[in-house]
């Protein structure tokens, strides 16, 4: 018997849990978060036919950016944005899933190139309400959101979040927050369609929750070597 690549192993794994939530597999898209990566390592999944992968660090990603550009892979900011940072991030990333105030929005569409389509974005949502963490807070996702739409450059896709991760069961309560507070968003705005939620550690659940989207580092590549 051939061993399975780790894609293949995750790809069994998406299925099983879209099955187990009753969910065509359509439904939820990989992410492969490659940040700490080599531009090799990402090379390796590329050609096994992973197109979709995430960045947190803007210098380490521009550098990949550089060396896989013949291969019209789709790139993911998804790491904290400092307001200096927008430029590079408007120019050469299709979606940022980390916008979490309305000042680094604006500066996204400002700088977005009018040769590219929109920029496709999400808001990060705090739902843990963790002082320490990124994302909006729940209660001022709806008024972000109404001001993201208004954003030429900027298309609005849905929310994401990052829980706590100290139990299944809160990740769980959290993920259901946060797809609740999608489905009362898509009352005004029904193009909404993306919930960024779930890990290499609880992407299962996330899925059952209702993910559309999960991101997998550590479950792809392996423990994460230190920074
Ligand atoms: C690093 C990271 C991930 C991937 O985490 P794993 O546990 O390695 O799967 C997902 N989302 C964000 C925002 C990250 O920073």
């Amino acid at each position: 018997m051939t061993e399975q690549t780790p894609l293949q192993e995750i790809e069994h794994a998406l299925q099983d849990a879209c099955e187990q939530a009753g969910r065509p597999r359509e439904q939820v898209q990989l992410l492969a978060v490659s940040k700490t990566r080599s531009a090799d390592e990402l090379a390796v999944l590329a050609d096994q036919g992973q197109c979709h992968f995430g960045e947190n660090y803007l210098q380490e990603a521009l550098d990949k950016m550089d060396a896989l550009a013949e291969r019209g892979l789709v790139w993911h900011f998804i790491g904290p944005i400092q307001s200096n940072k927008t430029r590079d991030i408007a120019a050469r990333f299709d979606w940022v899933h980390s916008v979490d105030r309305l000042k680094v929005a604006r500066r996204l569409s400002e700088q977005r190139p009018q040769t590219l389509p929109p920029l496709q974005v999400c808001i990060q949502v705090n739902v843990d309400d963790e002082a320490s963490k990124s994302g909006v807070p729940l209660e001022g996702v709806a008024e972000l959101a109404k001001a993201i739409v208004d954003l030429p450059n900027l298309t609005l896709r849905g929310l994401m979040a990052i829980p706590r991760a100290d139990s299944d069961d809160n990740n769980r309560a959290a993920f259901r927050q946060l797809a609740m507070t999608l489905s009362q968003l898509r009352n005004t705005m029904p193009a909404l369609d993306t919930l960024s939620m779930g890990m290499s550690a609880d992407f299962g659940v996330a899925i059952e929750e209702g993910a559309t989207l999960v991101r997998l580092g550590t479950a792809l590549f392996g423990p994460r070597p230190a920074r």
